[in-house]
């Protein structure tokens, strides 16, 4: 199997865009598995009753953090490993995550090491512009980001973090810029990294 596993600072757009390569996978009749690593750790994190939506996850003491994590690296792989072994599966998550304890890896050694990706893609976009597009989106809740200096520092912290995980595993970061209005060309992107 094939991962490539796509990272961004929230509300970037890393659902918008893995969505658009859902639709383009269809229509070149490529298989695609698509998953997202918060569904996994919120599924469980619901279930125990330490959340009500997945905005919360991040504000969880870190020790509970942690297991979610792990749990969901492993169900995943798990998940994942059912594709042929030229599959393509792309992860939807993050590299970095900010909680109340600091910055804190989404990519640490015995996950990255779980996952072995080929790519790990960095979605971008300009500050401004995803300052815009969280204040535009009232489906979540990412008031803990939504402040120019604070994204500008995800940015950077994001970067670092995808590229330490990156090589404890020998993969690739692939920086993947995301223009406002057109989600398929970053989408046409990953794409072609991935098959290619
Ligand atoms: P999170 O990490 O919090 O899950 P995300 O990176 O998955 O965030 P999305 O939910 O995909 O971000 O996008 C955030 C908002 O930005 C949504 O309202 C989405 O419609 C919008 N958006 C994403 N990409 C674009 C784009 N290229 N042009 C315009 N709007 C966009
Ligand atoms: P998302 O919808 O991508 O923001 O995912 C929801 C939440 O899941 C995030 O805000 C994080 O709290 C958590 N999450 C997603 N990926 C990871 C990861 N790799 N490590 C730790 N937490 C994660
Ligand atoms: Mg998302």
């Amino acid at each position: 199997m094939n991962l490539g596993i796509v990272t961004g600072i929230p509300g970037v757009g890393k659902t918008t865009v893995l969505g658009e390569v859902e639709k383009l996978s269809k229509e070149k009749n490529i298989e695609v598995l698509i998953m997202n690593y918060g569904n996994y750790m919120l599924n469980t994190a619901i279930n125990m009753g330490f959340v009500k939506d997945r905005d919360e996850i991040r504000k969880l003491p870190l020790t509970s953090q942690k297991k979610l994590q792990y749990e969901a690296a492993t169900n995943i792989i798990h998940d994942a490993s059912k594709l042929e072994d030229k599959g393509i599966a792309l992860l939807d998550t993050h590299a970095i995550i900010k909680t109340p304890s600091g910055y804190w890896p989404g990519l640490p050694k015995h996950v990255i090491e779980i996952l072995n990706p080929k790519v790990i893609f960095l979605i971008e976009s300009e500050p401004e512009v995803i300052l815009n597009r969280q204040k535009g989106d009232s489906t979540r809740k990412r008031a803990d980001y939504n402040d120019i200096e604070v994204i500008k520092e995800s940015i950077s912290f994001a970067r670092y973090a995808a590229m330490a995980s990156a090589v404890l595993v020998g993969a690739s970061v692939k920086i993947i810029k995301n223009e406002e209005g057109t989600p398929s060309k970053a989408a046409e992107e990953i794409l072609n990294v991935m098959i290619g």
